[in-house]
């Protein structure tokens, strides 16, 4: 762990003369900024046992009277902006000036850690800049003389105890970062996603509120940049894309129109899709697409049906969901829904439970001789059927993945199933092996010899 020090101060306060002080066994690199005005030295300093890397605003003592001002505190800035720590020089000689006044204030605005350096002080000279020092407000002033040598020790001992406050408060930082990111790394990734107006913010306020928080905001609904992540039983869950939401619920935009793109990189990022419908409108082509970017993507999926509490006729509204589920959607047979009522905090508790569970069906690894002997079953009772007048004969299956479920079959004649038999198989390996919901992939491939593939 090292630091930058910036020496700063108006002209001929003698910066230069402490930087090569500093850095006087080491060379200095003259950095040639683009944009900066002038050029800014830099090197490597050690004091007694402390090492560091030192800028000087150099090059200021050469510019006109009047850009003085304007570029000595863009170089300030900018300086500081880069360093951990401003070295803040004045001239003890000459006292303080209105210029050095207005620094300090410059300085002091920035977050940057400040030490007063009253220079020049050899002998009694710079008595006068000292004395004048303590007027700008900090709670120590260093006399020293970068040309003689002196005050060393004291600038050394004022630097030790900022390097060690800032060291502490790094490694606080980096162990913040460090745990940030486990957190993100060991948690599932949930998007919500629906039509505008569906209920999808009221939703996760709730789902939040009953949760217990890690990060994000209290409300959930103010900063864009810190990810949401809430604990369920021990599992974390992050929720995916939670901008979009949050400006929504902002704004109040009610005619929102769905953008496929940024629904689209949702759900690549999200592990689990939770489709919000509004249960006065179910199963519209709206939603109907958003579903089949979901199961296209190969993500986990569950449907949740909000304003149930506007519902009158349910048994109907169930019944006509399931044969659209049924009828537009075979390709998620048995997938998880439900029902509820954000507004009145119904239903609610079914969400968490359910989606874990379609994240473990997700995952689900079946092992390569269960697979072979129930593949040698469903062949018989369903044989595959005649191409150019020979049987298909399915050699082989194994699981290459999981997340969603992707299976090889290897084939005796060809790289492709015909698209019946094709959803026969998943049909059956999804009630053989408990698969409900989660989409299935099967890949064929053109085999002789099944061993040649393991
Ligand atoms: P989003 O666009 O999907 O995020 O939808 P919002 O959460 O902003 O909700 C849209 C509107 O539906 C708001 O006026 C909500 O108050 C209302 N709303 C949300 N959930 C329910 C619910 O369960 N029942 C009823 N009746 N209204 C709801």
């Amino acid at each position: 762990m090292f630091f930058t020090l910036a020496l700063i101060g108006r002209p001929n306060v003698g910066k230069s003369t402490l930087f090569n002080r500093l850095t006087a066994t080491r060379r200095a690199i003259v950095n040639h900024t683009p944009g900066v005005t002038r050029d800014r030295h830099e090197g490597w300093g050690k004091l007694f046992d402390l090492e560091f890397k030192i800028y000087d605003t150099g090059g200021l003592e050469k510019l006109d009277k009047s850009d003085l001002n304007s570029s000595i505190q863009e170089q300030t800035l900018l300086a500081l902006k880069e360093a951990d720590i401003g070295l803040f020089l004045i001239d003890g000689r000459k006292g303080l000036t209105s210029t050095d006044s207005h620094f300090s204030n410059w300085a002091r605005a920035t977050d940057r850690p400040i030490i007063l350096i009253v220079n020049k002080c050899e002998g009694k000279a710079g008595q006068l800049g000292l004395l004048e020092s303590y007027s700008l407000g900090f709670n120590q002033s260093i006399a020293i003389s970068a040309e003689h040598g002196e005050g060393l020790r004291d600038l050394y001992e004022a630097l030790k105890i900022k390097f060690t406050e800032l060291g502490e408060t790094r490694s606080e930082q980096q162990n913040f970062i460090s745990s940030q990111q486990s957190i993100l790394k060991t948690s599932r990734k949930v998007a919500i996603i629906g039509r505008p107006n569906v209920g999808k913010s009221t939703i996760l306020n709730k789902l939040i509120g009953e949760n217990r928080m890690i990060a994000g905001s209290e409300s959930g609904i103010t900063r864009d940049s810190i990810p949401i992540i809430w604990e369920y039983r021990g599992q974390k869950i992050q929720l995916v894309d939670t901008a979009g939401l949050r400006k929504k619920a902002r704004i109040k935009e009610q005619l929102e129109s769905l953008s496929v793109g940024s629904t689209l990189n949702t759900i690549r990022f999200a592990e689990i899709a939770v489709l919000v419908l509004d249960a006065t409108s179910i199963l519209e082509k709206q939603d109907l697409s958003i579903a089949r970017y979901i199961i296209e993507e190969g993500r986990a999926l569950i449907i949740v049906i909000n304003k149930w509490d506007l519902v009158k006729s349910r048994k109907k509204t169930l019944q006509n969901l399931t044969d659209r589920l049924e009828t537009s959607l075979p390709q998620i047979r048995g997938v998880e829904y439900l029902t509820c009522s954000a507004i009145k905090n119904q239903g609610l508790r079914k969400i968490m439970p359910k989606l874990l569970q379609a994240y473990e069906t997700w995952n689900s690894r079946i092992t390569t001789s269960s697979l072979n002997r129930w593949l040698t079953q469903v062949t018989e009772i369903h044989p595959p059927p005649l191409i150019n007048g020979r049987r298909l004969r399915l050699r082989y299956i194994t699981q290459a993945n999981s997340r969603p479920p992707t299976f090889i079959v290897y084939t005796s004649q060809l790289n492709r199933l015909p698209d019946s038999y094709s959803k026969y198989l998943i049909n059956r390996l999804r009630i053989d092996f408990k698969l409900p919901g989660t989409p299935i992939r099967i890949i064929t491939r053109k085999s002789d010899n099944p061993f040649t593939h393991r």
